[in-house]
């Protein structure tokens, strides 16, 4: 089957890749000030991986205790561990509070305190008085708060006429000879047809990329498309060897095993029955705090320890417990591990690993939603018509660690103000730029090459070793030369990646292609993230390694950028000054 070499062309004000809750949030903001609006999803909208967040969003509205918003700014800042941005962590601290009430006024159903104002919960590094005690931050609608936060703002636009197109998938940026964005290619799943978007601004909200690991608590359709458009559209990614783990994610599945688990006494071992947490955390053992727990367990597969075939899990036992304990305090965890796992935990161990679940780096942005990028001597000038926001931006807020219940805020704070600037820029627009020549050729080429390649390997393979690459290079553990190796062998992968082969070449529905576009930006993020952590010699927040162990504010409180071709590296300052209070000086992380 061939393509058309010049796609049909539609065309629109705005186009916004993504129907999470920043896609969401953003597109409601354009809807309503009527501009001709699309959003495409891969998925259906409600569908997202926000739909999956539990714990609940954070705001210093004070229901419970007294809170302020210069509290909530100082914890996001040491949290970040002095890498965020500190006029976008103020942008962001200082409308947490009128943001939850907007989607309290959109119908979320949030749960109440006595008094009937919304509920709040307390939540890991979330404190008032600069660390003093722990406060009620996170607005929670009970362990589903994303589930109601994405089908809110989904209603939202469906009652203000945004247009959806569902099952799509946006292939390709396609920027003028000025460097302007101008649209994007994209793919009509059902049909296989490809068309080229054309609008004045487009906005990317595709989410993270935690499918670059093996084990990842991210959705499967989470596989950083925005990061590897961008990247080859020549856009750089910043800060990506920050990657926040979880402890225990069912293995191969991903699936998380909450920390109650351990609470009531289960305990990791390791392939000779050791409980090895007894010798990297004396005193509390198996639960010492995530980030603790998660590197022993890299530290025991590394040295050839795991459990299985490939030795690359530990094992979770409960059984000790007894049955009536398990059935009565975690029936929803005995449930994961039969449906995931594939055993029961009042007889024998789940399988678990340290699991990617969230992406601190992405397309860099302002607190606008602008994305920026160096030009001439500007490290930050602003790249005209394209906009970034939710997990895929980094604007940047988590610096090199996210603070729980931050991120749901996130999405709506930049995604609403990602749709103010949109309308700023489109009302002084006039007429659609033209198309260059080539606005279908980066796609083609990728199409053509998977029509016509012949010998080559599965997709699937390829994407494996790949995620066991990035799992065992960029996770946890990270050393000089586990992070040299790691580079070296994600580019033999790239080389394989570019001659993947499909088998089916059908054009209706056909998943194997999507599969293989999508593995052309896991690779870009894979490979953004090996090379940046390769060159950051220091510990900061997620990023540890063993040969560097102290954080070096002197020569590292910069921002990473990764360019893809060459695969160069370029760093810019952090933002030091907020926009109204006093800077927020270093200080050593500990709580
Ligand atoms: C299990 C889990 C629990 C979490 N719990 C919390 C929590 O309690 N509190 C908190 O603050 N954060 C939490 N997080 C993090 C938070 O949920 C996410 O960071 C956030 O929801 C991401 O939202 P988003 O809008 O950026 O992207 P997503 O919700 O992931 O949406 C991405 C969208 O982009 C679309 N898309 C992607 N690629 C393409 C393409 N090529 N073409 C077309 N469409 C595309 C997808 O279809 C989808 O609609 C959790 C995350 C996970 C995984």
């Amino acid at each position: 089957m061939s393509f058309p070499t010049n796609f049909p062309v539609r065309r629109f004000d705005a186009v916004i890749v993504g129907g999470g809750g920043a896609g969401l949030r953003a597109a409601l903001e354009l809807s309503k000030a009527g501009l001709n609006t699309v959003v495409l999803s891969k998925v259906f909208p409600t569908r997202s991986h926000t739909v999956a967040a539990q714990g609940g969003i954070s705001a210093s509205l004070g229901n419970v205790q007294e809170d302020r918003w210069d509290w909530h700014m100082y914890d996001t800042v040491k949290g970040s561990d002095w890498l965020g941005d500190q006029d976008a962590i103020e942008f962001m601290t200082r409308r947490a509070p009128d943001a939850v009430i907007e989607l309290e006024h959109m119908g979320m159903p949030f749960d109440r305190v006595e008094s009937g104002k919304i509920y709040q919960r307390p939540f890991g590094g979330h404190t008032a008085e600069h660390g003093k005690r722990a406060v009620e931050r996170a607005c929670a609608v009970a362990d589903r708060t994303g589930h109601a936060m994405l089908h809110t703002l989904y209603q939202q636009n469906v009652r203000a006429n945004t247009q959806f197109f569902v099952e799509w998938m946006a292939l390709d940026l396609i920027r003028d000879e000025n460097g302007d964005v101008i649209g994007v290619t994209a793919m009509e799943m059902e049909t296989g047809d490809v068309y080229i978007l054309h609008a004045k601004a487009v906005l990317f909200a595709t989410g993270g990329a935690g499918r670059i690991y093996a084990s990842s608590t991210n959705a499967f359709m989470n596989t950083g498309d925005g990061l590897g458009m961008a990247a080859r559209a020549g856009i750089p990614l910043e800060d990506m060897e920050f990657w926040q783990f979880h402890p225990t994610g069912v293995a191969g599945a991903g699936v998380l095993i909450t920390e109650g688990v351990r609470g009531e006494g289960g305990i990791l071992l390791n392939s000779e029955g050791e409980r090895f947490m007894e010798r990297y955390a004396p005193t509390v053992k198996d639960l010492a705090s995530r980030d603790v727990v998660s590197r022993a367990m890299a530290m025991e597969i590394h040295e050839g320890r795991g459990v299985g075939k490939n030795k690359d899990y530990v094992l979770l036992k409960l059984d000790h417990l007894g049955a009536e304990k398990i059935m009565e305090k975690l029936p929803g965890i005995r449930e994961i591990a039969i449906q995931f796992a594939g055993v029961d935990p009042i007889k024998d161990p789940i399988p678990v690993v340290p699991t990617c679940h969230y992406m601190m780096g992405g397309i860099p942005t302002n607190y606008h939603g602008e994305v920026v990028a160096p030009q001439g001597s500007n490290p930050e000038a602003v790249v005209k018509g394209f906009y970034a926001a939710g997990e895929c931006a980094c604007a940047s807020v988590h610096g090199a660690n996210r603070l729980g219940t931050n991120s749901l805020l996130d999405l709506v704070v930049f995604g609403k103000a990602a749709g103010d600037s949109m309308i700023e820029f489109i009302k002084n627009y006039g007429e659609l730029k033209p198309l260059p020549e080539d606005a279908s050729a980066k796609t083609l080429a990728r199409l053509n090459r998977l029509e016509n390649q012949t010998n080559g390997e599965k997709v699937d393979d390829v994407r494996t070793e790949l995620q066991r690459c990035v799992q065992s290079h960029a996770g946890v553990f990270r050393t000089d030369k586990v992070l040299q190796d790691g580079v070296e062998r994600i580019r033999e992968i790239a080389e394989r990646v570019a001659k993947t082969e499909i088998t089916d070449k059908s054009k209706v529905w056909n998943t194997a292609r999507l599969e293989a576009l999508e593995l052309d930006n896991l690779i870009e993020v894979a490979q953004a993230t090996l090379v940046s952590a390769e060159a950051r010699k220091e510990s900061r927040g997620a990023h540890a390694s063993d040969d560097h162990p102290n954080r070096d504010d002197e020569n590292w409180m910069k921002h990473t950028l990764y360019f893809a071709e060459g695969q160069r590296l370029t760093y810019k300052p952090v933002h030091t000054k907020p926009l109204s209070v006093e800077y927020i000086e270093p200080a050593k992380r500990v709580y």
